[in-house]
Formats: structure tokens, C-alpha cells, sequence
């Protein structure tokens, strides 16, 4: 089993060790989840792996397995029917915090919440083919 990885100058890993103050939803010995300070809707929290790493993919599987179900929780105890959940990955991917993290953002309505812009581009059925081919052989 991987042993927690922290880092003493991220800014999540001083709010799980009790440094920086959050109002904290759930804790385990892996996961911790609380509000966000930036809320885009009432109900806007963070869940995230006690383990550090920027991306998810820095982040061992043993460490991840307990997120979606603390969403999931998160999402009901919260009333949200409509929500989003987000986990940006990299600057241009929108992460500011180098930690990984689950948004769970609940959707009231069409003002607050998550704004997302979607620009589908239509695809070609044989190129698809072939690269469903290659991401598969890489896995
Ligand atoms: P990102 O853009 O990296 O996916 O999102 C980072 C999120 O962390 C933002 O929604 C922001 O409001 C939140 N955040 C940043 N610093 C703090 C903090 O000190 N406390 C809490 N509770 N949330 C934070
Ligand atoms: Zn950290």
C-alpha cells in the first residue's frame, strides 16, 4: 500500500493536517472532502485524496477508490438533483490548485452553478475506429 505522500507548502495538504481552517464535510484515512471558498452554487465542495499529487494520474489507484462514493454522498446529503462533477487537471484545464481534487457542483438553475461550453466537432466513423485501436493497445 502506497504510504500518504504530503507536501508542506500545498495549500490542501495544510487543510488536511488542520493547518489552514476548512469547514469540513467527511474525513477518513484517505479522503477528505469539504466547502469551497469560491462556491459557483450553494453546496459547491471538494473532495480530495489525502495523498498528494498534482494530476490524477501522480495519484496511487488505492488512494482513489473512495472519492466518487464520498461524492455521491455529498450529492445526496446536499439535495442536488442537477450537479456536475469536475476535476480539472493541468493550467490549461482550469486546475489552480495543484492538488488533486473532485469538484461536486450543484446546478439549482441555469444561472448558478457550472457554465459549460461544449464545441463538439462532428467525427469521422474510421478515424474513431482506429484511434479507439490505438488508445486500447496502450492500456
Ligand atoms: P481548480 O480550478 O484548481 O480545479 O479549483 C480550485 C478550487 O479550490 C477553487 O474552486 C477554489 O475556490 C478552491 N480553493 C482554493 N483555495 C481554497 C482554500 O483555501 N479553501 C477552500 N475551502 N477552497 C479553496
Ligand atoms: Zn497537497
Amino acid at each position: 500500500m502506497a504510504a500518504i505522500h504530503s507536501d508542506s507548502s500545498c495549500i490542501f495538504c495544510k487543510i488536511i493536517k488542520g493547518d489552514i481552517p476548512s469547514f469540513k464535510l467527511f474525513d477518513s484515512d484517505k479522503t477528505y472532502a469539504f466547502l469551497d471558498i469560491g462556491p459557483l452554487s450553494k453546496g459547491h465542495c471538494l473532495v480530495i485524496p489525502k495523498y498528494h499529487g498534482k494530476t490524477l494520474q501522480d495519484i496511487p489507484d488505492e488512494h482513489l477508490g473512495e472519492i466518487l462514493v464520498v461524492v455521491k454522498k455529498l450529492a445526496t446529503a446536499t439535495g442536488s438533483t442537477n450537479y456536475n462533477v469536475l476535476q480539472n487537471n493541468g493550467r490549461i484545464a482550469h486546475q489552480v490548485v495543484d492538488h488533486v481534487h473532485f469538484h461536486m457542483i450543484p446546478k439549482p438553475n441555469e444561472e448558478e452553478g457550472l457554465g459549460v461550453g461544449w464545441p463538439t466537432k462532428s467525427a469521422d466513423m474510421e478515424e474513431l475506429k482506429k484511434y479507439c485501436e490505438e488508445v486500447k493497445s496502450k492500456m
